[in-house]
């Protein structure tokens, strides 16, 4: 596999200072941790150092301080909107062999399946009917089977599908890392984000999660985001799964890769994802995780991760429980996916014990519908919104936004808009009731007179009949 940048060389995860960063800061303390927690309310995040402090919190005082900050760095960048997305397979078949994932080629007893165009189709109107405007396609990866530009092909079935007054907006992607001129195909059928999880960024056990296959090359997938940079895609989302070795170690490696892009390409991720092994078929990793994470250490990295690099967002998959959920929520997640489907053609109604086509277990396993009463019971607004990739503002134009706390004044007005529609052509009675509160509640909360005014009117096209209006 040839690659398209040579950058063996440059040194983006340095884990000998991860490691003796961890060691030094193994027991931080207290007063130190407080000085840090009061930079962190700055917003201008912490540097590995204090971050690796945080990471070796032990105390409950001292966690639960950790906790009351993420919120407030989280309620003073984001407030409390909510994205929502679904994420879509499209195929089962992979050539690689990672042992944590029920689509690893040895295992037999997957049932294998490629969506026809057809079929695609057919699954984004499941999607468009649970009210989704945002979509993350995924495949495993087998350039025989299910090569670049059948996905190409999936990408364009899935902008066209009209249901309704209803199309999807936004298709982020998570595939297996692609050539440079691959990347400028992607970039020219208009997806959003461009998604890779190094898995694992210890070299080590990288090599022995992923014996064989293109995906057995660690640096490969490490300068995934190099090319996509470098084809002009500047929305990228890096993530680590979390299992696979010591969380402290795969935090504190994401912001020396997060640094390292913001310092090459002038703006960091766009997002950070937080998966955490689930039991997979004939996964033997998925079922033993060999540095298993608890859940209050999950808690604790997923605010760090809030306080450490604020203006990243950040995504949680209903790879988690909806009780665990709910919690992470209020320490910095600022994405969640919602009624979804790990198998390709999951969303089809009817659909039974799909143990032998899916990619691993699903725990959050509420209905759109009922994600998004619950997430508006709990006081935030959850949006559909893809204004920004719409706009134009990606990449370094939205860093410059979000840095200030700008992007709160488009922000929640356009979450209030979809959250409207949403409401008016999916949401049941009582939702409706729930949702409309829920925006006179926080349209006051919008930064200027001239954005509420203009909101207001928007909202009021909108009853009217006129759809995907935004800022
Ligand atoms: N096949 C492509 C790849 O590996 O880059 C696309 C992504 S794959 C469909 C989605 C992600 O699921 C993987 O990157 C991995 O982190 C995650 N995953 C695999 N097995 C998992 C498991 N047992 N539990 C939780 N997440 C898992
Ligand atoms: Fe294939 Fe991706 Fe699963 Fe690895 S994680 S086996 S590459 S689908």
């Amino acid at each position: 596999m040839p690659h398209d940048i040579k950058t063996e060389q440059i040194p983006i995860i340095r884990e000998d200072e991860i490691h003796s960063l961890i060691q030094k800061t193994e027991k931080p303390p207290q007063a130190r941790v407080k000085s840090i927690l009061a930079k962190a309310l700055e917003l201008k995040g912490l540097d590995l150092e204090e971050s690796s402090c945080l990471l070796n919190i032990r105390d409950e005082n001292l966690l639960e301080e950790l906790f009351q900050t993420a919120l407030q760095v989280k309620e003073q960048i984001y407030g409390n909107r909510l994205v929502l997305f679904a994420p879509l397979y499209v195929s089962n078949y992979c050539s690689n062999n990672c042992l944590y994932c029920g689509f690893r080629k040895d295992n037999r007893e997957m049932k294998r399946k490629i969506l026809t165009i057809e079929e695609i189709k057919e699954e984004v109107k499941i999607i468009l009917g649970q009210g989704h405007k945002r979509i993350l396609m995924l495949m495993g990866e087998h350039p025989g089977r299910c090569a670049f530009d059948y996905f190409l092909e999936a990408v364009r079935a899935v902008y066209s599908v009209q249901s309704g007054q209803s199309s999807i907006r936004r298709i982020n992607v998570e595939i297996a890392p692609l050539t440079l001129d691959e990347f400028k195909e992607l970039k020219q059928v208009k997806i959003g984000t461009y998604t890779v999880f190094q898995e694992t960024y210890h070299y080590e056990t990288y090599k022995k999660m992923h014996p064989t296959g293109i995906k057995a090359d660690y640096w490969w997938r490490l300068t995934a985001m190099d090319r996509a940079q470098q084809s002009g895609i500047d929305d990228v989302g890096i993530g680590a799964l979390f299992g696979l070795y010591d969380y402290r170690f795969e935090v504190l490696a994401m912001f020396q890769h997060a640094a390292y892009l913001d310092k090459t390409y002038g703006t960091g991720p766009h997002t950070i994802s937080i998966p955490r092994l689930e039991p997979a078929q004939n996964a033997p990793v998925a079922l033993n995780p060999p540095y298993p994470v608890s859940d209050m250490d999950f808690k604790k990295l997923v605010a760090v991760i809030r306080v450490s690099v604020p203006y990243t967002g950040m995504i949680l998959s209903t790879r988690e429980s909806a009780e665990l959920r709910q919690e992470l929520l209020n320490l910095g997640v600022s994405q969640i996916s919602a009624g979804s489907r790990t198998n390709p053609g999951g969303y089809r109604e009817g659909m039974t014990n799909p143990e032998d086509e899916e990619q691993f277990t699903v725990n959050d396993t509420r209905s759109t519908g009922e994600v998004i009463k619950d997430v508006i019971r709990q006081g935030f607004v959850p949006s559909f919104c893809t204004g920004c990739y719409r706009m134009g503002r990606t990449g370094m134009d939205f860093m410059d936004l979000a840095k200030p706390g700008l992007i709160k004044s488009f922000c929640l007005p356009n979450a209030l808009l979809t959250l409207k529609e949403y409401l008016i052509d999916y949401g049941d009675d009582e939702t409706r009731s729930l949702g409309d509160a829920l925006i006179e509640r926080e349209l006051p909360d919008i930064p200027t007179q001239t954005t509420l005014t203009e909101t207001k009117a928007r909202l009021q096209r909108i009853e009217n009949g006129e759809r995907d209006i935004y800022f």
